[in-house]
C-alpha cells in the first residue's frame, strides 16, 4: 500500500485517478495536484473514493517540492506536459521521492523528442537510491513493452520493428485533437526519422504513407511514418535492430486542416508580435480548438496500437504482431475519458503498480523496456487493455 502523488488534471491525469482510485490495496491514498485546482476537484468528484487535491505550479520546483515533502507520496506520477518534466524530475530528487512519466522532455521552445535531458539525470537518482520510470504510456510505453515481450518470448534476435498506432474512431468535429493539441501538433509537424542500418535517417514530415489493415475488422486506414520518441530508446536497448519506424493514422479532414494552419502560420511556436503582445500562435490555436477532454462522449470508434516484429527464430525468419484494440465508448463509459487518454493513463497506472510492488526495481533513470515485461503484460490483461499476438504475412 503506497501514497501516490498525480501531477495534471487533463485527459490523462483523469485516467490515472480513476484508475488508481480503482486499487486502493495499491494506492492507499492519492493527491491529485495541477496548475487549475478547479479541474483537480471535478475530476476527484468522479471517484469512487476520496482523494487529495492541490493546486502546484510544477515549473516552480520549490514550491513543487514543499508540496511533495508535505504529502511525501512513494512516487510522483507526471501526466502534466513534457515541458515539465526536468523540473518535477528535479522537485522528486530535492524531497527524495521517485519519479514516473509518459512522454519524454521538450524544450518549449524547440520541437525535439530527445532522451538525453532526462537520460542526463542517471548518476543523480542513482546516487539518491531513487528510480525514475520514464514513458509508461501506450506508445511509449505499452509498445515498449510489447516490443520486449516478443523478443523475450518469440524471438532468438529482432531485426526490424514498425510500431503502427490507428485511431479509428470519429468525434465528429470538423479538427480536434485527442490529446494535448500544442504537444500533438508539435508532434506530427516535426521532420521524420527512422532507424536504418545504425543511423536515424531524415525525411519531411508525412512523406511516407500506406494503407493499413487492422484486424478484428477495426477498418483499413492510411497510415503515415512519422518520428516517435520510444524509436531512440528501443535501438539503443535492442542493438540487434536493423531497421524502426513508427506509423500513425491520420484521415484526410484532419491532414487537410493541418496543412492550411500550417501554411498561414498557425503552427509556429516562435512568438510574434500581436497588439504590443507576444504570442505564440500555436498556444492561440490551442486556446481555439476543442478540449480534448471534451470529445469523450463524442468518439465512437477503435484505437488500434501494436507493433510488427521481423526476426529470426532458430534461424528462421518470423515476423509476429501484437496490438490492443481499445473502444473509445467502452473507455468512456469506464472512466469518463475517451480511448486516447485511457490507453495512457491505464499504463501509466499499471507502471506505477510495477514499482510500487516491487515488480520492477532499480536506481536511476530506466525506459520500459529494461525491465521484465510479464507483470506489466498480465496486468494490461488484468486492468482494461488486452492484447493478442498473431503471425504477420507480408
Ligand atoms: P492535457 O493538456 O489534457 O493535460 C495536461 C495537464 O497538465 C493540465 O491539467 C494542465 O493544467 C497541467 N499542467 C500544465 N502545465 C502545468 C504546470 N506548469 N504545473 C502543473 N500542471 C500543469 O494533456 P494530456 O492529459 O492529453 O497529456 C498529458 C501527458 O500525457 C502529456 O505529457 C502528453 O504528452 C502525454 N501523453 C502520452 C501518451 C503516450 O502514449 N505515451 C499519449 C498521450 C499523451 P491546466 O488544466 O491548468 O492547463
Amino acid at each position: 500500500m503506497a501514497k501516490v502523488m498525480i501531477i495534471g488534471a487533463g485527459g490523462v491525469g483523469s485516467v490515472v485517478a480513476h484508475k488508481c482510485a480503482q486499487l486502493p490495496e495499491v494506492f492507499s491514498e492519492i493527491m491529485l495536484a495541477s496548475r487549475t485546482k478547479s479541474k483537480c476537484d471535478a475530476i476527484a468528484h468522479q471517484l469512487p473514493r476520496p482523494i487529495v487535491t492541490a493546486q502546484v505550479d510544477a515549473d516552480n520546483v520549490e514550491d513543487l517540492t514543499a508540496l511533495i515533502k508535505d504529502f511525501s507520496p512513494e512516487l510522483v506520477i507526471n501526466v502534466a506536459l513534457p515541458y515539465q518534466d526536468l523540473h518535477i524530475m528535479d522537485a522528486c530528487l530535492n524531497a527524495g521521492v521517485n519519479y514516473m512519466d509518459t512522454a519524454n522532455y521538450e524544450p518549449p521552445d524547440v520541437a525535439k523528442f530527445e532522451y538525453h535531458w532526462q537520460w542526463d539525470y542517471q548518476k543523480r537518482f542513482e546516487d539518491a537510491g531513487l528510480i525514475a520510470l520514464l514513458g509508461s504510456g501506450f506508445d511509449p510505453g505499452v509498445t515498449n513493452v510489447f516490443t520486449t515481450y516478443l523478443n523475450k518470448h518469440y524471438f532468438d534476435e529482432i531485426h526490424q520493428l514498425d510500431i503502427v498506432d490507428v485511431n479509428g474512431g470519429d468525434h465528429g468535429q470538423p479538427f480536434a485533437t485527442n490529446f494535448n493539441p500544442e504537444i500533438n501538433i508539435r508532434e506530427v509537424t516535426a521532420s521524420c526519422r527512422h532507424w536504418e542500418d545504425g543511423k536515424f535517417i531524415e525525411t519531411p514530415a508525412m512523406g511516407e504513407k500506406k494503407v493499413f489493415d487492422c484486424p478484428e475488422n477495426v477498418g483499413s486506414f492510411n497510415i503515415y511514418r512519422m518520428y516517435h520518441e520510444e524509436l531512440e530508446s528501443l535501438t539503443n536497448h535492442f542493438p540487434t535492430l536493423k531497421k524502426a519506424q513508427f506509423w500513425m493514422s491520420f484521415g484526410e479532414n484532419y491532414l487537410k486542416h493541418l496543412e492550411v494552419l500550417q501554411n498561414v502560420g498557425m503552427t509556429r511556436i516562435d512568438p510574434v508580435e500581436f497588439q504590443g503582445q507576444q504570442i505564440i500562435p500555436l498556444q492561440f490555436l490551442k486556446a481555439l480548438l476543442p478540449d480534448p477532454g471534451s470529445l469523450g462522449p463524442l468518439t465512437k470508434g477503435q484505437t488500434c496500437i501494436g507493433c510488427i516484429v521481423q526476426g529470426i527464430k532458430d534461424g528462421k525468419k518470423i515476423k509476429k504482431y501484437i496490438y490492443n484494440i481499445c473502444s473509445h465508448e467502452a473507455a468512456y463509459k469506464e472512466v469518463q475519458s475517451q480511448a486516447i487518454s485511457y490507453t495512457t493513463g491505464v499504463p501509466a497506472m499499471i507502471g506505477a503498480k510495477m514499482l510500487l510492488q516491487g515488480k520492477w526495481t532499480g536506481k536511476g533513470v530506466f525506459n520500459m523496456e529494461q525491465f521484465d515485461p510479464d507483470p506489466f503484460m498480465e496486468d494490461l490483461n488484468n486492468y482494461g487493455l488486452p492484447w493478442t499476438v498473431i503471425d504477420q504475412k507480408d
